[in-house]
């Protein structure tokens, strides 16, 4: 799909990319209804919880060092903040750095929301442009100011002499989507629109964009990738305005997970022809092998790469093979983002796990440049099949699977999923860390946790004897889309 950065405004996964939150059936269906364009999703007549795309969309952007996020809309939006000082301030004191970036809401009320603000906006762009001088200014929509019209791209305009450093708008309304990764799409527009610029001439880059969450692997990448002489860029987190300037120089791009790294890999190569490396990602033997032969091959180091393959191996697959022997045959139910759950289900294939149902927060029929993204390509080449359903984090989903199935062990990467699993007694293992599975030396280390887990169920037989959850053996015995309507 041709990315337009002459428009502030994107679509949203849904338009773009055929996107859906709710589906149930098995990996195989799902896959070829996407792939012959049938697939519709659908909706729910009951919803749990749900999360706005500004929270994804602004935390990334407050993720880079010493710019300013104006978030106009009322003060309820603001509660974004807590995740975008995360990114900021926490993020860098951890890899010992400072960050000035500031977040600003612009707080509107109730006259401003029928008629308008945007002179206040345009005040306060300026004055937080002369208090906090930031090397970029971001300005984000909101529902409030999307539903009246507020034409913040004007404001911007008319600013952008007087402010001299790069300024954009973001449309990040939180109604325009259901799926809250539109809002990293919405991050990646803007920092393509305003902050990257064209390659310098005559520069010769060793580096590679390396999109991720956190960065908690930063060290040890940066020595991995000092084997085949190239040099990871980590972006967003503590990126600088001028290193996100220069990433069009880049030999490549690769990102830590899909859902996240998708659309400015394929802006990146579209527009300034820097590849982007499609491949599955780096969790587990296969995905880190894979990966890394792409990497090689993209830039020509792939005499490098095999021979760091081979000294790596050596190192780690017997003691992997020693754990998997206590692995086999147990079962598992994951639930994650579209970009973790199919990789981490591939992953458990390579232990020995049985995955018997995979929950994934929403589903890409396919990505930016039309293609099935390649970690359901792998499960299907391979003819792994489960049982699997497309859930907005909806736990109540969740808890009706684990009652039913009864796995050996539940998979999540957020919180507030593993929690209500460990109260049904089923022993859960928080995949926080983007970088968890990451290689040969984090894929044993998983495969340890996992035997941890499973094998220390004291903990969760105690709470779940304890703990009165607030389910009916109505809801237990329901089919899991009972509450499930048609597409329209
Ligand atoms: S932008 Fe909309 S969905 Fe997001 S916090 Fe504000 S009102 Fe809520």
């Amino acid at each position: 799909m041709a990315i337009n950065l002459s428009n502030s405004n994107i679509a949203t996964r849904e338009n773009r990319i055929g996107s859906i939150t709710g589906y149930v059936g098995t990996l195989k269906d799902l896959a070829t209804q996407s792939s012959c364009g049938t697939l519709k999703g659908c909706s729910r007549c009951f919803s749990q919880s749900s999360t706005c795309l500004s929270s994804c969309g602004l935390s990334q952007l407050a993720a880079i060092r010493d710019v300013a996020v104006i978030h106009h809309g009322p003060a309820g939006c603001s509660v974004t903040g807590a995740s975008a000082y995360y990114m900021s301030k926490v993020m860098a004191k951890k890899r010992g750095v400072t960050s000035d970036t500031v977040y600003i809401g612009t707080d509107m009320n109730e006259n401003d929301t029928i008629f308008g603000s945007t002179e206040t906006l345009r005040k306060v762009i300026l004055e937080v442009n002369k208090r906090y001088s930031p090397k970029a200014i971001f300005v984000s929509s909101s529902c409030a100011t999307g539903i009246i019209g507020e034409d913040i791209d004007s404001i911007v305009e008319d600013v952008k002499e007087e402010v001299s450093v790069p300024i954009v708008a973001v449309h990040c309304e939180g109604f325009k989507s259901r799926i809250w990764a539109t809002g990293f799409d919405i991050a990646d527009h803007a920092v393509m629109q305003e902050i990257v610029q064209p390659p310098r001439e005559g520069v010769v880059s060793n580096k590679i964009n390396f999109k991720n969450f956190f960065e908690s692997a930063r060290p040890e990448i940066i020595e991995i990738f000092k084997n085949f002489d190239l040099e990871p860029v980590f972006l967003y987190c503590n990126s600088t305005v001028e290193e996100l300037s220069h990433i069009s120089e880049s030999l490549a791009t690769t990102c830590i997970c899909g859902t996240l790294g998708n659309y400015l890999g394929n802006a990146l190569e579209e527009k300034y022809g820097v590849p982007y490396i499609r491949s599955i990602n780096q969790c587990g033997i296969k995905g880190f092998e894979t990966w890394l032969r792409e990497i090689g091959k993209v830039t020509g180091r792939s005499e490098k790469v095999e021979a760091y393959i081979a000294s790596e191996r050596e190192k780690y697959l017997p003691q992997i093979e020693e754990v998997k022997k206590e692995l086999k045959g147990l079962t598992a139910v994951l639930g994650m983002g579209p970009g973790y759950t199919f990789e981490v289900s591939r992953v458990l294939d390579e232990l020995g796990i049985k995955v018997v149902w995979a929950l994934a927060w929403h589903y890409d029929k396919k990505y930016e440049n039309g293609d099935v993204p390649p970690s359901m390509k792998y499960l299907l080449d391979n003819d792994i099949n489960f049982e699997t359903s497309v859930s907005d984090q909806q736990n109540y989903e969740v808890m009706n699977i684990l009652n039913k199935y009864k796995p050996d062990m539940y998979l999540s990467r957020h919180p507030g999923s593993t929690v209500w699993a460990i109260k049904n007694g089923t022993p859960a293992i928080y995949v926080a860390d983007e970088y968890m599975i990451f290689g040969y030396k984090h894929t044993l280390e998983f495969a340890k946790s996992i035997l941890d887990a499973v094998k220390n169920r004291s903990f969760e037989e105690n709470l779940a004897r304890r703990s009165k959850l607030p389910y009916t053996d109505w809801w237990y015995k329901q089919n899991v889309d009972t509450f499930f309507e048609e597409a329209k």
